[in-house]
């Protein structure tokens, strides 16, 4: 089975964005327009922003199974107040749980959170166990900066988060670190912001214990881990240089990489220098980069034809496709063995 981890609903029918300017608009005049307020979307409707596009592609590259999440850049966290990413959140996440209802065997659900930047994580645990619960979702997307660029809130190592992770613990489900929109001139959003924030979330953790006061806990590090790969002896050198243990042990436990860079060489590079049990097969498609390389013929993101290239030995194919998978979601686990014999069951992290 191939199991993309990161996908997002970019082309979610256009009555979700209505809503979203009806938001914006109110807020000039300091509404807060009900979730009531959005107009109705078909079940057609859902159907067809899908199968021209992600099931499309999943079809042509051979993919199974995508960990599906709203569209990350539309997130938008410094938008309005809390009540305002509350409501939006559950537009986006409702519509997502709507998908999966539509296509179990394609989608999985992972939520938004309904940040703010002067909202308490508190908030984003209930609409996290909203989501586990009510709606069968497998995980969440963290957004280290609500403020778009601008870098408010304090480190993702700092207790501030902590009411977050323990729901997190509890639920048993994993965070990816992924970033919004960029409101800062000096940061173009999937060009600098996204790497920039993959970068900086691997450093803020390698510096903390987060991961003694919560052993269990998970994140997804996207598009590649950032710079951090190909930086990786930088990493190994602060991390002896400021005393803490090899990153192996600090880390790798807890911090995992998806495949969302869209070259070989970087792939290659990816392969090299994270541990095979750390990288996660992902594509983001439909996502930031949608062209296809001229000096391929074939789409950017089609990231698992780079993996194919490669001369992966049918354990390793496992792992990145699917066992990995299995072990950062084991709610993702679960659902994929329910009905199975137990003999089936995920295999132990
Ligand atoms: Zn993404």
């Amino acid at each position: 089975m191939i199991i993309d981890c990161h996908g997002h609903y970019t082309t979610a029918p256009a009555e979700l964005q209505k809503f979203r300017d009806l938001q914006i608009a109110g807020l000039e005049n300091h509404l807060d327009v009900a979730l009531t307020e959005q107009k109705p979307i078909s079940d057609d409707q859902i159907r067809q922003s899908l199968e021209n596009a992600q099931l499309k592609l999943q079809r042509a590259r051979g993919t199974d199974l995508t960990i599906f999440s709203p569209r990350a850049s539309a997130m938008a966290h410094h938008i309005g107040n809390e009540t305002t990413s509350r409501r939006w959140t559950q537009a986006c996440n409702d519509l997502i749980h709507r998908v999966c209802g539509l296509y179990p065997d394609n989608f999985v659900g992972v939520c938004q959170l309904p940040q703010s930047p002067a909202a308490a994580p508190a908030m984003s645990a209930f609409e996290l166990e909203r989501c586990v619960k009510e709606l069968g979702f497998i995980g969440c997307n963290l957004n280290p900066d609500p403020s778009g660029g601008y870098w408010t809130s304090p480190p993702l190592t700092d207790r501030h988060w902590y009411p977050l992770y323990e729901k997190m613990v509890e639920l048993d489900v994993p965070a990816m670190v992924h970033v919004s929109s960029s409101c800062n001139p000096n940061f173009h959003a999937t060009g600098a912001h996204y790497i920039n924030a993959d970068t900086t979330a691997f450093m803020q953790f390698l510096t903390s214990d987060l991961f003694k006061d919560f052993p269990t806990l998970r994140f997804i590090i996207p598009h590649g881990g950032g710079a951090v790969p190909y930086h990786w002896g930088r990493y190994r050198g602060l991390a002896q240089d400021l005393k803490r243990p090899p990153l192996e042990e600090l880390l790798l436990k807890n911090v995992f990489f998806d495949t969302c860079v869209y070259h070989l060489p970087g792939i290659e590079l990816l392969l090299k220098v994270i541990p095979v049990e750390n990288i996660l097969f992902g594509s983001e498609m439909v996502g930031a980069v949608r062209g296809v390389d001229p000096q391929t013929g074939q789409y950017f993101d089609d990231t698992k034809r780079y993996l194919e290239a490669l001369n992966l030995s049918d354990a390793e194919r496992y792992k990145i496709f699917e066992g990995n998978a299995r072990a950062v979601y084991p709610r993702l686990a679960a659902k994929l063995d329910k009905g199975r014999a137990p003999a089936a069951a995920a295999p132990e992290r």
